[in-house]
């Protein structure tokens, strides 16, 4: 049989990561991204050299390719309506897609099909009689690591980023949450669904520097994330894998706070952890095939991202050989030319073996490995 072609719209670490598995599932992978130096580049089988939001790039994409999955999703949707009505196979199909590229349509669905969501408006309809500060505003597109949420704690605040963002913006309530969740959910071509154990994921300054597998809380509750992840992909017909980022409220219920119609760094601890990761579950699910098993190999794990915090064109080769001597632990460098401060540069991963070992005390230690500072 002729191997299949997979074409995956960006060439970033997700797209990195998932090349790692083409080899064992028989796969050519294709990509399409604007940067020689984005870490896939290096990898892919072939490679299309344009914006992610180019429809004639994904056109050619598309000729050379199976299926067409993603690991980015600004995309230009209405361009690529016109490839699948001209029979280009999209997994996820773009009516999957379609509500949750803007997150206010992403909140208004997610509403729709009553999934619970923090309160939300948008910004012309904003009234402070119903929304007390602090709140949070953010940009409905095209915000990433925290880079579009901005917390509001008064009336000059709001004024001021109000004015001075042009982008269309939304309103939500601030959630003061217990912790924060996450789960992983991919569902096949036969509508099959795996979802990967709960986890638990740690912001700081709204982005993500650890996550622990699994998370630490009541059976419920982890099936109740299991149902919320099921219902979605059920809903919106899905092939392929979703990320659903939670909020957990001091009242024990669960709010979505975002999904990601992708991989997700929440479940880069798969790669050691589990025997499919979530990379090789996307594709074997956007390539029709059985999904397997999201099982933990381990206890558990954590999973730490080391992040830029500083302008540098160094590779950290001695803290990365320290960190790979941390037992059970693996170290991933995405192999990007440039650190910039908040930069997702590697991550890495350990694995529990024993259940007196605190998840945090590595992440603490990992971190204090990486950055200089601590
Ligand atoms: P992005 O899409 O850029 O990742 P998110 O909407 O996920 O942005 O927000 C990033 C982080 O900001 C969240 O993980 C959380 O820590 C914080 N945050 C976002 N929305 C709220 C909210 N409504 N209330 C409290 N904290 C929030």
């Amino acid at each position: 049989m002729d191997k299949q072609r997979v074409g995956v719209i960006g060439g970033g670490q997700l797209a990195w990561m998932m090349a790692m598995t083409t080899k064992k599932l028989g796969i050519d992978l294709l990509i399409q991204t604007p940067h020689e130096d984005d870490p896939a580049v290096a990898i892919a089988d072939e490679v299309i050299f344009a914006a992610i939001d180019d429809p004639q790039a994904t056109e050619k994409l598309a000729q050379k390719s199976d299926v067409i999955t993603f690991e980015n999703e600004f995309i230009d949707l209405d361009a690529l309506k016109k490839l699948e009505n001209n029979s280009v196979c999209f997994r996820p199909k773009l009516s999957a897609l379609s509500p949750l590229l803007d997150k206010y349509q992403q909140r208004s669905y997610l509403q729709s099909i009553t999934i619970p969501v923090p309160k939300f408006t948008t910004l012309e309809k904003l009234s402070l009689n119903d929304f007390g500060f602090p709140l949070v505003i953010k940009a409905r597109r095209h915000g990433y690591d925290g880079q579009g949420t901005f917390i509001i704690n008064n009336e000059k605040e709001l004024s001021d980023l109000s004015s001075s963002k042009v982008n269309s913006l939304m309103v939500e309530e601030y959630v003061d949450f217990e912790r924060e969740l996450a789960i992983m959910a991919a569902r096949s071509t036969t509508g099959e669904i795996a979802t990967y154990s709960l986890v638990e994921t740690y912001q700081k300054d709204q982005v993500c520097h650890w996550v622990v597998a699994p998370a630490n809380v009541s059976e419920t509750i982890q099936l109740e994330a299991k149902k919320i992840a099921e219902k979605l992909l059920t809903e919106l017909d899905v092939v392929g894998i979703f990320g659903i980022e939670l909020f957990l409220t001091s009242e024990e219920k669960l709010l979505v706070n975002e999904i990601a119609p992708r991989t997700h760094n929440s479940g880069h601890y798969t790669l050691d952890a589990c025997d499919i990761s979530q990379f090789e579950m996307q594709l074997r699910a956007v390539t029709g095939q059985p999904l397997g098993s999201t099982k933990l190999k381990a206890l558990g794990a954590v999973m730490v991202n080391l992040l830029g915090y500083e302008n540098s064109h160094d590779d950290y080769q001695e803290k990365r050989n320290k960190l790979a001597q941390i037992p059970h632990t693996y170290v991933h460098w995405y192999g990007k030319k440039e650190c910039r401060p908040g930069r997702k540069l590697g991550h890495v991963t350990s694995l529990i073996k024993h259940s007196n070992i605190n998840p945090e005390t590595i992440a603490k230690q990992i971190e204090s490995i990486w950055y200089p500072q601590l």
